[in-house]
């Protein structure tokens, strides 16, 4: 028997037509390239995408084209994360970070027709334009100064347009947006989200239980539009009406706070490196800034240390909700929170689980198998490759490449080594191609990066594997100190000791200036190999 309920689609024209009709009055700040803050309304928001969707349909943009965007956080990009998918063609959020050569190969990949850039990426695009032969038009955002003479200006495209667009009824499983994995090994790989993808993605996200974004946030998206759809932040503004602030690209510490302390930012979100950042700076002038509009701080995208978690909540009384993603599922697959049987541990206790990748949120389920492909316990300690399923989840790449991330039985393969505990929670341990095996057994980098990041001393660490002739692989820490501080070999090393079995320690210590990052922010633990692999050949 079925339902006799309506086949409403579940597509991003709906947001837009909300947040005209109830959200007209909420906020979108962005912060521009010379620091002032443009400010609108979601009303001159939804005037604004429809001038750009007619500004596309007159340049010739139909169902299925790609627009791509190189730029950074700000409302013009908000425009076109609505603009674009609301007209049934998709956007492809194209990383600023990455060389031109990348650049490249991912636009001719996608097929990109338009090209989106803030004028003052323009000197980025240009490196890499030529060998993109699909692209028919390029549109400058005039951010830093008009757009030069003979290129389309986006504020002039859109001012001779009418404001009211009749966006189509589009298909919800249509493709609303593509994103490319950073492909620190391979080629970069396409992921298509639909619409109905980024719908379902954003009801989830905006649970209590999982992001509780509402009309009275003022949300903050410091991870960029272009690493996995700002975790799908924009999406659930628009839903709820929520005011959001843009960056724009002042992402340095100091900046920051000062933006989340002057529009009294509720929710702000990014990766790890940005909030170790930020917690210095906290540390060095803790009284500077007036931060009591925070109720959460989302991390993601690359282990939060436990350390950080703590310092935030003990000396700032921040709350950071730790949360692990993919670009291969919207991107939001877990979230760390304890649960109501948690209530009675010992704050210590809590914390650390909030340490944890956490649960599954709805809809996404999660297993984790062993290299025999056979499905593992949930006892905590039994490593294997996590495998996830559900709506947001993607079923192929973009183009085909990368099958075998698929298996058989509907599962997507991520890559990741985690455990899972009774309860559910997930720990990741390591990225497949990050792990280190010692004379055959794994041994677990991030839960010695945390560890050594819990040391006063230390500002960030990585650790990584470093060849060996007797045990194949062995532990090597890369150390970042905090200005002023230091800390001997010894001393680390009897620190980790009170955790770990000896086995598991670090046979060596870099101390460097900086641990190098991938396009994203993450420690770049191929380039850490490449500069120390054979560190203990010597
Ligand atoms: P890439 O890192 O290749 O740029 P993504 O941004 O999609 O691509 O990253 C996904 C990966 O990031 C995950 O597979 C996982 O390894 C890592 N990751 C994301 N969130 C977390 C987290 N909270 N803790 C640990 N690792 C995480």
């Amino acid at each position: 028997l079925t339902g006799r309920m309506m086949d409403f689609p579940l597509t991003l024209t709906h947001f837009l037509d909300r947040a005209r009709t109830y959200f007209g009055q909420s906020e979108i700040v962005s912060r521009q390239p010379d620091k002032s803050l443009h400010r609108y309304t979601y009303a001159d928001y939804h005037r604004r995408t429809s001038q750009l969707a007619h500004a596309l349909t007159r340049l010739g943009v139909k169902p299925g084209d790609r627009v791509a965007s190189l730029c950074w956080n700000h409302h013009q990009h908000l425009e076109l994360y609505f603009g674009v998918p609301c007209m049934g063609a998709v956007l492809h959020t194209l990383n600023l970070r990455l060389h031109p050569n990348d650049l490249a190969y991912i636009a001719r990949h996608a097929e990109d027709r338009v090209i989106v850039v803030d004028r003052s990426l323009l000197p980025l695009l240009e490196k890499f334009i030529g060998a993109v032969p699909s692209v028919q038009h390029v549109i400058v955002i005039p951010d830093d100064g008009p757009a030069p003479e003979g290129r389309l200006d986006y504020e002039a495209l859109l001012a001779r347009e009418k404001d009211s667009f009749d966006f189509p009824q589009l298909e919800e499983r249509s493709a609303a947006m593509l994103c490319y994995t950073s492909g620190t090994t391979g080629n970069p790989k396409g992921v298509l989200y639909s619409h109905r993808s980024i719908v379902l993605h954003t009801l989830a996200e905006c649970m209590t239980d999982t992001l509780g974004a509402s009309e009275s946030d003022t949300l903050m998206p410091v991870v960029p539009m272009f690493h996995a759809a700002a975790w799908g932040l924009p999406f659930s503004c628009v839903l709820t009406g929520a005011k959001v602030v843009f960056p724009g690209p002042h992402l340095d510490p100091l900046s920051l706070l000062d933006l989340m302390a002057s529009e009294r930012v509720t929710v702000a979100a990014g990766v790890p490196t940005i909030w170790l950042g930020i917690l210095a700076l906290l540390d060095q002038e803790p009284k500077r800034w007036d931060l009591s509009a925070i109720r959460s701080m989302v991390i993601g995208g690359a282990a939060a240390p436990l350390a950080m978690i703590e310092g935030f909540l003990h000396r700032h009384g921040l709350i950071v909700t730790h949360a692990w993603g993919m670009t291969e599922l919207n991107p939001v697959g877990t979230l760390a929170r304890p649960r109501r049987q948690h209530e009675h541990l010992p704050q210590a206790q809590r914390l650390a689980l909030r340490a944890t990748q956490g649960y599954a949120v709805p809809f996404v389920e999660v297993r984790h198998v062993s290299d025999s492909g056979q499905v593992l316990p949930w006892d905590g300690s039994t490593m294997g490759e996590l495998e996830v399923r559900g709506p947001w989840v993607a079923s192929s790449y973009f183009g085909g490449e990368g099958s075998d991330r698929f298996t058989q039985d509907g599962w997507f393969k991520t890559g990741d080594v985690v455990t899972l505990d009774a309860e559910g929670y997930v720990r990741i341990t390591d990225r497949s191609k990050d792990v280190i095996k010692s004379g055959g057994e794994w041994i677990s980098s991030v839960a010695l990066e945390n560890a050594l990041m819990a040391h006063p001393a230390v500002l960030e660490a990585a650790v990584f594997a470093a060849k060996d002739p007797k045990w194949d692989e062995r532990p090597l820490a890369a150390v970042v100190f905090k200005p002023g501080h230091s800390a001997s070999k010894e001393e680390l090393s009897a620190h980790l000791e009170q955790r770990f079995a000896r086995w598991w320690l670090p046979d060596d210590y870099v101390f460097i200036p900086q641990i190098p990052r991938t396009s994203t922010g993450k420690f770049l633990k191929t380039k850490l190999r490449e500069d120390f692999g054979d560190h203990l050949l010597k």
